[in-house]
């Protein structure tokens, strides 16, 4: 099934006008023809199953056949994440959405590599998040904050928080007794390239985070962030059609 994001304001009458960018695609790119059906998202939760009605040069009409909405994810996960280099970065975004992560926060941290930041980034993880939503038939979109320092996050008192640190031997995931512990919203800080500096351990530990292992071998940003992710997504009932909550 072909999935399209819309705004609210783009529909009418039983109906929804898709313009622009993406009726562009619709129309010349897929070449999909009158009567095709297809889910129209309006990024929070509201999902439309739709029938092409009218193709014009400029945009495409679907036609509403009907409607759900899906309720939004009471045990949210932020994945703070420090700035990694090269395309890393798009790879975690498209990730995270697919594996139902909430908010993206990226920060920088001590170790972060000046050449990690682009002006193009956050547009770019915008049409990464929206693809990855439609491709995976996600409703909600994913939020994606613009870089900030880790200082200066901000970070709700009543959640569950959790930094996985290599140097961590005590704590590993199982102990954090996450299903049971919290019905709070969950925070995940995952360190760049280079780790985290022994000071930042010490802030984060002092807002909150737990500090846990991932296990004896050092593992590349990237996959302590998907690893960690799914850790916890599982923990919390998002990977479940049978969640209780
Ligand atoms: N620079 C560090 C070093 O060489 O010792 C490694 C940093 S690692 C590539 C990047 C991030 O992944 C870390 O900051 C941490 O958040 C996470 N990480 C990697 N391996 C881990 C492990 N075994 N346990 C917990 N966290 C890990």
């Amino acid at each position: 099934m072909r999935r399209f994001f819309y705004e609210p304001a783009q529909e009418a009458a039983g109906y929804i006008l898709i313009k622009g960018a993406e009726a562009h695609h619709i129309r010349t790119v897929l070449r999909l023809r009158l009567g095709e059906k297809a889910e129209l998202l309006d990024g929070v939760g509201g999902v439309v199953y739709s029938r092409i009605d009218q193709i014009n040069s400029d945009s495409v009409s679907f036609r509403i056949l009907s409607r759900r909405q899906e309720p939004e994810n009471c045990r949210p996960l932020t994945l703070v994440m420090a700035l990694l280099k090269g395309k890393k970065m798009d790879m975690i975004v498209q990730k995270a959405t697919e594996l139902g992560v909430h908010r993206f926060v990226p920060v920088i941290t001590h170790y972060c590599e000046a050449q990690s930041r682009d002006s193009q980034m956050l547009p770019r993880w915008q049409r990464i998040m929206l693809e990855a939503c439609k491709q995976c038939g996600r409703p909600w979109l994913m939020q994606i904050n613009e870089p900030a320092s880790l200082h200066q996050l901000n970070i709700p008192a009543e959640s569950l928080k959790v930094m996985p640190w290599e140097k961590e031997t005590a704590c590993s995931f199982s102990t954090l007794n996450i299903e049971t512990e919290t019905r709070q919203p969950a925070l995940l800080l995952i360190g760049p390239e280079g780790g985290f500096h022994s000071e930042e351990v010490e802030y984060a530990r002092g807002c909150g985070f737990k500090t846990v292992s991932l296990g004896p071998r050092i593992l590349r940003a990237e996959t302590a962030a998907l690893t960690a992710t799914v850790l916890i997504q599982h923990c919390l009932g998002s990977l479940s059609y049978m969640s209780e909550f």
